[in-house]
């Protein structure tokens, strides 16, 4: 299998879809999958339903890649996210986002990548004695428009600073420089317990707010060579696990939840927009600034930076439109 797309497609966003397996809760409920990966590119709707309800679905989508149910992790990081994770040991910023509705496998798949992701940059690592890494890990979650940082125990809102020469700087964000594979297990620990502090506080936090992991790869060649004229890289890259695209849809904007509703559509919507935006080519205005999303984003998005999105979807009736959703979100991104 091609790993990612033939040279010359790079400044396209690399668009997959993994449809992960019927769960217990669906099955119980004698579900059926709707949906079908028929070869590595595409989803059909096997339809159920009437034939006036047919029409509603397109019958067929194609992505840049389509994972099966049976397709593990390592296969979706290796085919849907490597070569552009990995641009950042060659200076090149990247992000690779977790795109689906609630219970779709955003964070098994984004968790999985990740580690996926670290594994293969220490094999590279290992493998470049002729340069000296460095490798910085910060974390951080977006839940009502406010930032909040993922290594301290500080739960105030982080501010969004302006700087000249890096772009969108989140102001006090913890930056550990990783000394090896556990204590990067260890700070995702830190990570998963913050997470748990605001769930408690407040309920369904993790479907509501997006999670972003960010690595910073710094290298240095050993040697002086005087025609080396890229002797020192610096790139970050993003994992982003997005809040449920369910919080993107306006029916949830009501009542007690209005607040939350807009601020969520907000993120999501701009994020589409952007997307939408970049993956057309258009040079114009993109609306970068619209959300603290895409503002802590925009040096890793567009311009030279590398895309991959994953969209997670459940192959269930039950959940047929939000699958639609996802698809046709999926359709626009790429
Ligand atoms: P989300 O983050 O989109 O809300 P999760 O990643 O938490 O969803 O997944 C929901 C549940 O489904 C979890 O228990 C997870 O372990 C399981 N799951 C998700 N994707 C898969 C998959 N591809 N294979 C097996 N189990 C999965
Ligand atoms: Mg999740």
């Amino acid at each position: 299998d091609q790993m990612l797309g033939p040279s010359g497609t790079e400044e396209k966003i690399y668009v997959s879809v993994r449809m992960r397996p019927l769960n217990d809760k669906e099955k119980f409920r004698n579900d059926v999958p709707d949906w079908e990966c028929i070869n590595n590119t595409t989803i059909i709707y096997r339809s159920h339903l009437s034939i006036s309800e047919r029409s509603m679905y397109p019958s067929a989508y194609t992505f840049d890649r389509v994972f099966s149910p049976d397709c593990c992790t390592r296969q979706v990081y290796e085919q849907g996210a490597k070569e552009v994770a990995f641009s950042v040991v060659s200076g090149v910023n990247a992000s690779v986002f977790a795109y689906g509705q609630t219970s779709s496998g955003k964070t098994y798949t984004m968790s999985g990548i990740t580690d996926c992701a670290l594994v293969d940059i220490y094999g590279y690592i290992d493998m470049h004695k002729e340069r000296e890494f460095i490798l910085k890990f910060s974390a951080m979650e977006i839940y009502n428009e406010s930032v909040r940082d993922l290594l301290s125990t500080d739960t105030s809102p982080l501010r969004l600073l302006d700087d000249p020469e890096k772009g969108t700087v989140v102001e006090k964000l913890t930056e550990e420089t990783l000394r090896d594979w556990n204590h990067f297990k260890e700070l995702l620990s830190v990570c998963e317990a913050q997470r748990q502090i605001g769930e408690t506080a407040l309920n369904e936090v993790s479907s509501r707010s997006h999670q972003i992991l960010r690595l910073t790869v710094e290298s240095t060649a050993r040697e002086f060579s005087t025609n080396d004229k890229f002797s020192t890289l610096t790139a970050t890259v993003n994992f982003i696990d997005l809040a449920g695209s369910e919080r993107a849809s306006q029916s949830l904007s009501a009542g007690t939840r209005l607040k939350e509703g807009c601020h969520i559509n907000r993120s999501l919507l701009t994020l589409g927009t952007v997307i939408r935006k970049l993956s057309k080519g258009k040079t114009g205005h993109i609306p970068f600034r619209d959300s603290k999303l895409t503002r802590i984003l925009q040096s890793s998005l567009g311009g030279n930076a590398r895309t991959a999105i994953i969209c997670t979807m459940s192959p269930a009736r039950i959940h047929v439109e939000q699958s639609r959703n996802t698809l046709l979100f999926a359709s626009c991104a790429k």
